[in-house]
């Protein structure tokens, strides 16, 4: 092997997994770049609000996934009672012919079916499992044959280096997301206030409700000053760095739940730096990082913090006051249906208000982002209008690069 390659600090490119709650949003995370999708089926999985996936929504994204070399896992993440195993069984081998490379489970004993029914099937630990360190891992491997260990949310950085390099299948590790502000997966919050069972898909997110405060029978809090104990999110890019130093394998992105605007801008934002860390080998610049700091940013619209990588999660990690849409700076105003190369003339589905004179930035997999000037806009009646104000009609502009079908248009507020 040639000596530059032996000094590399970063040896793989990691995979980008990221989430999907519906084929339409599978699709657009494979095309902005993820290496591998999860997604959950209509049973045995958690996120059951989550628009999941019917058997044949599985099967076209296997095929679509395997036509644009990308992978496709499933979450088969609740923790099963006794009657949760009726139909598992046919469950789990269908997958397998579907061409689905993983599922991801919580349940030892769905584990040992899989492996039992459906060895094709590679089968990877659920974070849920909350494997903070390196003899849960190698027991994981060794009684249950898993051929990923799913790393806790809750593990600082020395410890995802340690187990990472003890550990003989590889390690996935959370890098943007929705936190739990109990340690994920021994929660009972929703289960006690709703009885929706939080480890069966039910979780009504009690964390971040609006709650008062009380000192006995003293209220403190006010109407107007409400608070929540929910968890900021998660936004990993400054150690991504040192995930990928680590050696390891997957980058996971949560939110299955998320809009297909938040899937694309995320997993854009993300793929874009893991590829220029990988190429310099995790030496960027601090002007470069910000870059990417920014652009995924425009994705997230709620607080974020680093998680537990930078030392145990603290106060500075809840959200007290919840205050939505506080952070967006970029709206999705509509995505492109076609595109005329001689004219420059793009027609477009709107999603939210576009105006003239909008400053806009469009997204396109496989490419850099590039803005322009919204300077008219006709209907589809080929009439003049000022503003599209109407969701899912369609207009035409000109954009002055050429774009694609799919290509997703964000507002850029100055
Ligand atoms: S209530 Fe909050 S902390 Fe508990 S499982 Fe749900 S999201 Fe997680």
């Amino acid at each position: 092997m040639n000596k530059k390659l032996l000094n590399k600090k970063i040896s793989k490119r990691p995979e980008l997994l990221a989430p999907a709650g519906d084929l339409a949003r599978a699709k657009v995370a494979i095309d902005y770049g993820a290496d591998a999708v999860y997604l959950g089926g209509m049973s045995f999985s958690l996120r059951s609000r989550a628009s999941n996936f019917t058997m044949d929504d599985i099967r076209e994204a296997c095929k679509y996934a395997s036509s644009h070399g990308s992978n496709i896992h499933v979450t088969v993440n609740i923790i099963p009672h006794n009657e949760d195993f009726e139909g598992l069984e046919q469950y789990l081998k269908d997958l397998e012919d579907a061409g689905v490379t993983a599922i991801i489970t919580a349940s030892v004993s769905i584990m040992a079916l899989a492996k039992r029914i459906a060895p094709k099937l590679e089968v990877h630990c659920s974070t849920q499992m909350s494997i903070t360190n390196s003899a849960a891992a190698q027991l994981l491997i060794d009684e249950n044959q898993v051929d990923r260990v799913v790393l806790s949310r809750e593990c600082n950085m020395g410890e995802v280096r340690q187990i990472t390099a003890k550990c003989p299948v590889e390690t996935e590790a959370f890098i943007h997301g929705g936190m739990c502000v109990n340690i994920s997966g021994r929660c009972t919050l929703s289960n006690r206030m709703t009885l929706r069972d939080a480890n069966r898909g039910g979780c009504a997110q009690s964390c971040r409700w609006q709650y008062h405060l009380y000192e006995k029978n003293h209220r403190l809090s006010t109407d107007a000053d409400m608070f929540t104990i929910g968890s900021k999110d998660m936004m990993a890019a400054y150690y991504i760095r040192d995930l990928m130093e680590a050696g390891v394998a997957s980058l996971k992105i949560e939110g299955r739940m998320k809009s297909e605007y938040y899937v694309a801008s995320i997993v854009s934002g993300y793929r874009h730096l893991i590829d220029e860390l990988y190429d310099c080998d995790g030496e960027i610049s601090q002007e470069r990082m910000n870059y990417h700091l920014g652009e995924i940013n425009k994705g997230e619209n709620r607080e974020v913090c680093a998680g537990c990588y930078n030392g145990r999660a603290g106060q500075e990690s809840i959200i007290f006051h919840e205050y939505s849409n506080n952070t967006v700076n970029h709206d999705f105003l509509g995505t492109v249906v076609s595109y005329d190369k001689d004219t420059h003339i793009a027609r477009v589905q709107v999603r939210n208000v576009i105006t003239t004179g909008d400053r806009v930035e469009a997204l396109m997999p496989g490419k850099l982002n590039d803005e322009f000037d919204v300077t008219w806009i006709k209907n589809d009646e080929g009439e003049s209008i000022d503003r599209a104000n109407r969701p899912m009609d369609f207009v035409t502009f000109e954009i002055p690069f050429e774009v694609s079908p799919k290509d997703i248009l964000r507002k850029i507020h100055e």
